[in-house]
C-alpha cells in the first residue's frame, strides 16, 4: 500500500502532486504516476522508479492542470513496470488506488466480457473500468464510485478525476487510510497528512466506506448508506 495526493484548484496543481509524491517516499515504492486534466483532456505521465524520473519527464513533457492526482505504487497484483502503474484510465476517467480489490478476477471478466480491454496487470483497473460503466448508465461520476464500491471487496482508498466533470475530485476509503486537506481556494487529498504538509495544516480524515466529493471551495462526504455526514477537521501545528 503506497502514496496518494490529488488537488482540484483553479492554477496549475503539477508542482504540488509532485511536492506531495516526494513527501510520501519514505514509505518505499516501484513506480510513480500523474494524471492532469486540462482543456484539452486528460493527460497521463508514468515512469517505474523514482518520483524523480517522472519529474524528469514532466520537464520533459511538461503537461498542466487545474485538476489532478498522483500515486506512488507498491505493486501487490503486477510486476513493477511502467504498464502497472497508476493512474489508470478508462474513457475520460483517471484512478489511483492504494490496496487490494479481493474479486478482481471475476469483476475482470465481467468487464471483459462486456466489451472493456485491460493494459495492465493490476486489481486496481477494474475499479476504473466499473466506474466507466455506471457513467455509462447516465449516473454522476459521485452515483458512479459509490456505485462501484458496492461491488469491491479488500482494501481501497482511491481517488477518481474525469475531464466531463472538470471541478471535482472523488475518493473512497475502506480499509486504507485518506484525508482531505482543505486550503483556500483549492482543496485536497492524500493517503498521509505528510503529503499536503506543504499546502494546508487543515485535516479531515474519512471514516471507513465514506466516499468524499471535493470541489475547489466545498466538500461533501457521504457514509456507506449514501448519507451525507460531516467530519471532524483537525487542524494541526506542525
Ligand atoms: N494493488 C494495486 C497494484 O498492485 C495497488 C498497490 C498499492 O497500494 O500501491 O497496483
Amino acid at each position: 500500500m503506497c502514496g496518494i495526493v490529488g488537488v482540484v484548484s483553479s492554477r496549475n496543481v503539477r508542482g504540488i502532486l509532485i511536492e506531495g509524491l516526494k513527501r510520501l517516499e519514505y514509505r518505499g515504492y516501484d513506480s510513480a504516476g500523474i494524471s492532469l486534466v486540462n482543456e484539452g483532456g486528460i493527460h497521463v505521465e508514468k515512469k517505474q522508479g523514482k518520483v524523480k524520473a517522472l519529474e524528469d519527464a514532466l520537464l520533459i513533457n511538461p503537461i498542466e492542470g487545474h485538476l489532478g492526482i498522483a500515486h506512488t505504487r507498491w505493486a501487490t497484483h503486477g510486476q513493477p513496470s511502467e504498464r502497472n502503474a497508476h493512474p489508470h484510465i478508462s474513457e475520460d476517467i483517471a484512478l489511483v488506488h492504494n490496496g487490494i480489490i479481493e474479486n478482481f478476477e471475476s469483476l475482470k471478466k465481467e468487464l471483459q466480457a462486456s466489451g472493456y480491454q485491460f493494459t495492465s496487470e493490476t486489481d486496481s483497473e477494474v475499479i476504473v473500468h466499473l466506474i466507466a460503466s455506471f457513467r455509462k448508465q447516465g449516473l454522476s461520476l459521485l452515483n458512479s464510485v459509490q456505485e462501484a464500491c458496492k461491488k469491491i471487496k479488500g482494501a481501497y482508498a482511491l481517488v477518481v478525476i474525469s475531464k466531463t466533470e472538470e471541478d471535482t475530485m472523488i475518493c473512497a476509503r475502506h480499509g486504507s487510510p485518506l484525508v482531505l486537506g482543505l486550503g483556500f481556494g483549492e482543496n485536497y487529498v492524500g493517503s498521509d497528512v505528510l503529503a499536503l504538509q506543504s499546502v494546508t495544516n487543515r485535516f479531515v480524515y474519512l471514516e471507513e466506506g465514506d466516499v468524499a466529493c471535493i470541489e475547489t471551495n466545498s466538500f461533501s462526504i457521504f457514509d456507506v448508506q449514501q448519507n451525507e455526514v460531516s467530519r471532524t477537521v483537525s487542524e494541526y501545528t506542525f
